[in-house]
Formats: structure tokens, C-alpha cells, sequence
């Protein structure tokens, strides 16, 4: 199993080599060279099993160069007992035909935990087969959800230090108090000027910024990404889609062969992407449904084929969803080029310079065969949250809500009456305050105050992780510059680099 370049096609690399490297030198994303697949019978096989041994079963397909016991292993340190439903992944019967994937059982209350309580142990096998000795450096840009799972995942793990960036204007207050209490020796948080673009750009730059490069090797250290770009983080999240179906077989609401539909809340491009990775390995879905809030590039996108990101950018409700540039798309656009790595490189290079770029007509073809794009914005997912919680007892956390909504539009204009899986990515006290407002509760309590006026609304507990925010002590309080001074300075003091 070798892996390759979107943006230089010859390059050759194994898992191991592409999960310690996270980006390859040319700025290009990896990908797989071919897609192992999944017969009736191997899906069949994995229904009787729990989440670690699909888990290992499908990984193991993947890392090539791993024993089936260093995957094994992997999956057991990973989807223990940080999870809070022994399933690790429900799935939760919404309506008829319309299931809910519960992916926020985790430690975080988000989704990313499914790839960043495994990445650690996939990076440690991966640095010690290519680069043993050397420390790594995580270096993450995030929109919220990200930096707190990743510093949750990465904490206290040998030979490793995490820093993380977050947009002063883009986190949740929630999502803001977790990364700032965030404990463990080998971390570090500081806050960025401007908004999650702003962020990644810098971030990005970092990882070829010679200077930096420069002083890392001095002190033994070097770069890598637990950012949705590192294969290592996109690898695991295409298990719970295949678990999913497992489930609704197990269920009797599927027989193995028979089509489902897939609909995610989408940001960076990445869960969705694991969706598309699944259907590749033979994993029956029909129609990959692309949600998205009022930053609605995505959406745009999948109609016109032309992804433009000059246009305003909008704090949402959804925060986690606020991207104009959804990196993981690139990987996509590689598979549906014919692999060609020529035209990516110059895609790429067209949304650096114009911000903007389009595909070929044959891409567009492709595209359509796959996807469909929808949004909703804020009122719209308060109107569905409000609903949901009346007609059904389910509370739906405003990420979730907006795949709800446009799964519901989707349906209405197509009639399309597949068995569907809706990703919901985050726990509804994440992100209270939308929350209650959607109900109809308008409170003037602190962000930490409204859990309980939640819960006595909604009936549902607050997670331990979110209960316990307020008697933890504020670590970091840095606010650094969105530029090249300010965020070398922030690393060389962090790290303490001689
Ligand atoms: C990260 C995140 C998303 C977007 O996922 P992508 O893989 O970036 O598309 C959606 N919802 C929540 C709660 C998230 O944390």
C-alpha cells in the first residue's frame, strides 16, 4: 500500500512515512494509490464485531507497513474507555429511514476525537519506524473543535510537543475555556488575531518558514500535522461510515449490498472526504450529501463547479464550519482528475493567486455522480433544532443541525427516500448558548451557567468533560500577531528554542 502526492504524482511514500510527515515538501496533500476493497462478505464479517476490531480491520488495509498488532494495539489504546458509549460511534434512529451517527462520544465532545484519540499512537509508530529519536512538534490551526481534541489526544505523549492556534473572533466561549485550561507538560495554546483562514495560512506558513525549520533541528525536533490534512487523521474516520452500515444491518434496516446516503456538516472537507473514501472501498452509499452554513463555498461549488472564496466571510453559530477554504476538497478533485497531478498543482496555484478556481467539464461529471451540495444558515438551524427537539426528544447540536436541514431539503426536492446516515459531530452542550437560544430560552448567564438552564430544559446530562470546565485553572492567555513575526516569536518562546 504506497501512497502518493496530489500535487507530484511520482512521489512514493508508505503510511508511516506520510502520517510523520503530514504534508508533503511540495505543499501537496497524500493520498492512497488504490482503494482496498471491501467485499459483501468482508462487511458481513465485520457486523458481528465492536468498534476497536473494525476498527483494526480496516486500518490494518490501509497501513501497510504496520504489523497487525501495532494496529491492533493502536485501536485498543484508542477507543477505550475515553469514550462514553461503549458503541465508541452510535447510531440513533431519527425518523424512519433517517439515522443519526453519534460521533461525540469522546473526551472532547466532538467529532474530532475519533481520529485524534488514534493519531498519537498511529504518529509514534510512524516516527519510530521513519525517524526514531526525534521529537515532534504538532503544530495545529483551529476552528475549535480540532485543537482541543488534538491537545486532549496528544497530551503527555512521549517525545511529543502540541501547539495549538485559534482565532481570537472564531472559537465558542466553551470551546475557548477548554483550550485554555488544557493540562499536560508538552503543551502549548495561544490565540490568533483574525479569523480560522487567518489562522491556517499562518500555520501553514510555519511549516516551511527555513528560519523555523532551522532552530527545530538544532534542539532534535521536527514539524508535523494532526490538522485534517495528515493522512493519520483522515485514515480513521473512514472506519465509522463502514461501522454505521454495519449497524443498520445489524439493525435488520439494511441487508449488505443494499445503497445508503451519507450527509455530513462540512467544514475542512475531511469527514466528508472519509465518507467518499468508504464508498470507494465498496461501502454501498449512493449520494454523498455536503452541508454547509452560510459560508456557503461548498455549496456554490457543487453547483457551478467553480470554487470561489472571494466573497465575505460569516461567524456562524456553527463555528466549526466557518472555512472558506476547505483544504481536504484537494484530495477529491486528485481522485476525480484521473490522478492527475499536474492539474491539481495548477488548481491549487489559481485559488492562491485568485482565490478562486474551476474544474474541468469530465470533473464536473464526476463530481455530480457523487455529491450534492445544500446550506442553511442560522435561523434555519435554530428553526430545525426547535423542531427536532419538539417532535422527536432529540436534541441536535447546531453543526448538526444544519446536515439535518438540508438533508430535509434534499429530500423534499428529490423525493429520494434512501436509508440515510447524518453525521452529527458535536454534543449539543459544546455550543450552549445557540442551543438555548434556538429553544426559545434567552438567558443572561455565563456560557459555563446555561448548561444547567440547558439540562433542566432538554433532560439530557451534562457531560462530565463540559461539567468540570469551571474548576479548572487558566493555563494560557496569549494573543499573538497574524504574521510571520508574531507567530515565530510565539514558537520559539513555547518551545524553547535555543
Ligand atoms: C470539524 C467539525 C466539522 C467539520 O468537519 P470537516 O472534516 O472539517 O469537514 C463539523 N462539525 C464539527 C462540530 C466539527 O468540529
Amino acid at each position: 500500500m504506497r501512497y502518493t502526492s496530489t500535487r507530484n504524482n511520482s512521489i512514493r511514500v508508505t503510511a508511516a512515512q506520510a502520517i510523520a510527515g503530514g504534508i508533503s515538501p511540495e505543499g501537496g496533500l497524500y493520498v492512497p494509490m488504490e482503494f482496498p476493497q471491501l467485499t459483501a462478505e468482508d462487511i458481513q464479517n465485520l457486523v458481528p464485531l465492536s468498534y476497536r476490531e473494525r476498527a483494526t480491520r480496516v486500518l490494518s488495509r490501509y497501513l501497510g507497513d504496520f504489523t497487525e498488532e501495532e494496529v491492533a494495539a493502536c485501536c485498543t489504546a484508542a477507543y477505550g474507555e475515553r469514550f462514553d458509549s461503549a458503541a465508541v460511534a452510535p447510531v440513533v434512529k431519527l425518523d424512519e429511514g433517517c439515522h443519526v451517527l453519534e460521533l461525540w462520544h469522546g473526551p472532547t465532545c466532538a467529532f474530532k476525537d475519533m481520529a485524534l484519540q488514534i493519531l498519537p499512537h498511529l504518529m509514534r509508530v510512524s516516527v519510530e519506524k521513519t525517524a526514531p529519536g526525534q521529537q515532534i512538534v504538532i503544530l495545529v490551526a483551529t476552528s475549535g473543535d480540532t485543537g482541543k481534541a488534538a491537545l486532549e489526544g496528544f497530551r503527555d505523549a512521549p517525545n511529543t510537543r502540541i501547539l495549538v492556534f485559534y482565532p481570537v473572533d472564531g472559537v465558542s466561549e466553551m470551546q475557548r475555556l477548554q483550550m485554555i485550561t488544557q493540562e499536560g507538560d508538552n503543551v502549548g495554546v495561544c490565540a490568533i488575531r483574525g479569523n480560522f483562514d487567518d489562522a491556517q495560512t499562518g500555520v501553514k506558513a510555519l511549516f516551511t518558514d527555513s528560519d523555523v525549520i532551522a532552530a527545530l533541528e538544532r534542539n532534535g525536533m521536527r514539524f508535523s500535522s494532526a490538522n485534517s490534512i495528515n493522512w493519520g487523521r483522515l485514515v480513521p474516520q473512514i472506519v465509522y461510515y463502514i461501522s454505521a452500515y454495519c449497524d443498520l444491518v445489524a439493525a435488520g434496516t439494511v441487508a449488505v449490498g443494499d445503497a445508503i446516503n451519507v450527509v455530513v456538516p462540512t467544514g475542512n472537507f475531511g469527514n466528508i472526504l472519509a465518507a467518499y473514501y468508504a464508498k470507494q472501498m465498496g461501502l454501498p452509499i449512493a449520494k454523498l450529501v455536503c452541508a454547509s452554513n452560510r459560508n456557503r463555498v461548498l455549496t456554490d461549488f457543487f453547483e457551478s463547479g467553480v470554487y470561489d472564496c472571494n466573497r465575505p466571510f460569516f461567524t456562524t453559530t456553527s463555528p466549526s464550519m466557518d472555512i472558506l477554504v476547505s483544504s481536504n476538497l484537494e484530495r477529491l478533485l486528485y481522485h476525480l482528475s484521473g490522478e492527475n497531478s499536474e492539474e491539481i498543482a495548477a488548481m491549487m496555484n489559481s485559488l492562491k493567486t485568485e482565490r478562486k478556481y474551476s474544474v474541468s467539464p469530465e470533473m464536473k461529471v464526476q463530481i455530480d455522480a457523487h455529491f450534492v451540495g445544500g446550506s442553511a444558515d442560522d435561523a434555519r438551524v435554530a428553526k430545525t433544532i426547535k423542531q427536532v427537539f419538539e417532535e422527536k426528544g432529540y436534541l441536535l447540536d447546531t453543526h448538526t443541525a444544519v446536515a439535518v436541514a438540508v438533508y430535509e431539503d434534499y429530500r423534499a426536492a428529490t423525493g429520494d427516500t434512501t436509508p440515510t446516515v447524518i453525521a452529527s459531530t458535536a454534543n449539543p452542550y459544546k455550543f450552549t448558548p445557540s442551543i438555548l437560544a434556538a429553544l426559545g430560552c434567552e438567558s443572561e448567564a455565563a456560557p459555563y451557567d446555561q448548561m444547567q438552564e440547558l439540562c433542566d430544559k432538554a433532560g439530557c446530562s451534562i457531560p462530565e468533560p463540559l461539567a468540570s470546565l469551571n474548576v479548572k485553572r487558566v493555563r494560557f492567555t496569549d494573543v499573538c500577531n497574524n504574521d510571520t513575526a508574531g507567530m515565530q516569536e510565539t514558537v520559539y518562546r513555547m518551545l524553547e528554542l535555543r
